[in-house]
């Protein structure tokens, strides 16, 4: 499927793809699909992907089993011993030709993208074109890796040299809130570091994710070298506590992050997670009230809250909270929520029955707690995963809405009347992922980025994330940094070698 006209993108012509281009019921292994025999199925039977809007079946397909995670390992332990030798420019190929192919196929990735997750058109763009640029980032990016740099010391006689090298098998696992973004922070520097890999993408959102599969055979890359692999928890335990894979690297929930860890200390893997959050978003007694709520809305409704970094704890300062408030409940209920393929839709369903239970959860406690709920709270009669933009206000501390990652779209929020409060309130987490600050004074605010404890943090901004920044958070938010110059060290181990002279 390709159109000139992005806005013309409808729901019958990303099925059509789903019946024409997405390979179900198989595997990418050693460079081909492999099909998934039903016999095959010990793990996981019949799955079955949704569309989010309307809560039907768009496709099923089989999961692997532990023979594919098994041949999946030996393929990329097979093809490391050529892949890590490979020369930079080479890599940097084939990362470029990732990209094109991509670029080439935005509107087809565009459209399962809304169809399989739900989100509106224009995010689902946003989301192809920065996978495009992660893969494009880390080509530029290898090639300026010296292979040998000089490092200084206070010796006379002797040189210290030193290099990178691949870390070697890597398990990748990904969520289902940005498919093919997630995937890109990982195996575009993994690819770049000389790594070969396994892959496992989420379950719930194969069908932008098994797109990869054809790219990577269109572009010719070398057999082996990425094997992704449909699967759900137990495909994903078997990569993680594999013989043959060295690292392993994680997104996902806290919960399955614990796992993860216990699992990958089999044979010490080297491990990088990408856990939940909890931000914060202060906005100062200086802001400017309109754009405060617009940057409010974007940090907690964008992809309906399905973000790890959402900023959903509001601190509003004192003296702006009754205008502020009443600018946001109008903004808020102005929405317009639908179909992803409808492009008036500013937030679209929940990408699951589970994530709609789990949201629908939380609304119950606010009912037991009695908290004062702004707007919203509420399921959306009619079909599909659809949730009420909500806001509650004065939430204690102790509720578990103001503790606990909801990842929908509900936003808590509180008054503070000193800055110092609200940085102890931003920090008064066991996350620590990413904040925002809406302040007129730039370097009121820069002094307050400092004190807020969060891998990213936004002054009048919201969710940018650059390629070249580090990512990644503080606390139980995780282990590690993704994309800029953090992300590539994440896949290679320096060495040294000291010569005479
Ligand atoms: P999840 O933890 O349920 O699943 C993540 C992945 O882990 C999926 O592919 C799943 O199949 C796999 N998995 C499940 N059990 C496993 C096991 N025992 N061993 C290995 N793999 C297993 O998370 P989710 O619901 O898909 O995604 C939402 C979560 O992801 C949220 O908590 C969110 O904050 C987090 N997230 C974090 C970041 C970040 O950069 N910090 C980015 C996106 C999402």
């Amino acid at each position: 499927m390709k159109t000139t006209d992005t806005n013309a993108l409808t729901r019958e012509m990303a099925t059509q793809t789903v019946r024409d281009d997405v390979v179900l019921n198989a595997a990418y292994i050693d460079g081909a699909w492999v099909t998934i025999e039903a016999s095959d199925t010990d793990f996981d039977s019949e799955h079955a992907l949704y569309d989010p809007n309307s809560g039907e079946v768009i496709a099923t397909t089989r999961l692997c089993s532990e023979e594919h995670v098994e041949s999946a390992a030996n393929a990329a332990a097979t093809a490391y011993a050529s892949w890590s030798q490979t020369s930079v420019s080479e890599r940097a190929h084939y990362l470029k030709a990732i990209a094109d192919t991509m670029t080439e196929q935005f509107d087809t990735l565009v459209g399962l993208s809304v169809l399989n997750n739900g989100k509106p058109i224009e995010e689902a763009k946003i989301d192809v074109s920065d996978a495009i640029a992660c893969y494009r980032y880390y080509a530029q990016l290898i090639i300026k890796q010296e292979t040998w740099a000089e490092v200084e010391t206070n010796e006379t006689g002797i040189r210290l040299l030193k290099t990178y090298a691949p870390v070697g098998v890597c398990a990748l696992i990904v969520p289902w809130n940005f498919p093919m973004v997630t995937t890109a922070w990982k195996l575009a520097p993994a690819l770049a570091a000389g790594c070969t890999l396994v892959l496992k993408p989420s379950e719930v959102t194969l069908l932008p994710e098994l797109m990869l599969g054809n790219i990577l055979s269109a572009i010719n890359l070398p057999k082996g070298v990425v094997n992704i692999l449909p699967g759900a928890a137990a495909v994903g335990a078997g990569m993680t506590s594999h013989p043959m894979i060295d690292k392993v690297s994680f997104t996902g929930s806290n919960a399955v992050g614990e796992k993860v860890m216990s699992q990958a200390a089999k044979g010490i893997k080297d491990i990088s997670l990408e856990l939940g959050g909890k931000s914060a978003i202060i906005v100062c007694a200086d802001a400017d009230i309109e754009y405060a709520c617009d940057l409010i809305i974007s940090g907690i409704f964008t992809n309906a809250g399905q973000i790890c970094s959402a900023t959903s704890r509001l601190l509003v300062h004192q003296d702006i909270a009754d205008a502020l408030f009443k600018t946001l409940k109008i903004k808020t209920e102005a929405l317009s929520i639908g179909d992803g393929f409808d492009t008036d839709t500013q937030m679209g369903p929940l990408v699951s029955e589970q994530q709609l239970n789990q949201v629908k959860r939380y609304f119950d406690i606010a009912m037991t707690e009695n908290l004062e709920c702004l707007t919203g709270g509420k399921v959306l009669a009619r079909a599909g995963y659809f949730v009420t933009p909500t806001i509650y206000h004065n939430v204690p501390v102790t509720s578990q809405l103001w503790t606990e990652e909801i990842f929908g779209p509900v936003l808590v929020s509180k008054t503070f009347t000193e800055d110092l409060d609200a940085i102890h309130l931003a920090n008064d987490s066991k996350f620590a992922l990413a904040a925002t600050i809406v302040s007129a004074d730039e370097t009121a605010a820069l002094k307050m980025a400092l004190q807020i404890q969060a891998g990213h943090i936004w002054i009048n901004e919201q969710q940018i994330v650059l390629p070249q920044a580090g990512w990644g958070g503080f606390k139980q938010s995780g282990i590690g940094r993704e994309l800029g110059n953090d992300g590539l060290s994440a896949y290679q181990k320096s060495k040294h070698v000291l010569l005479t002279h």
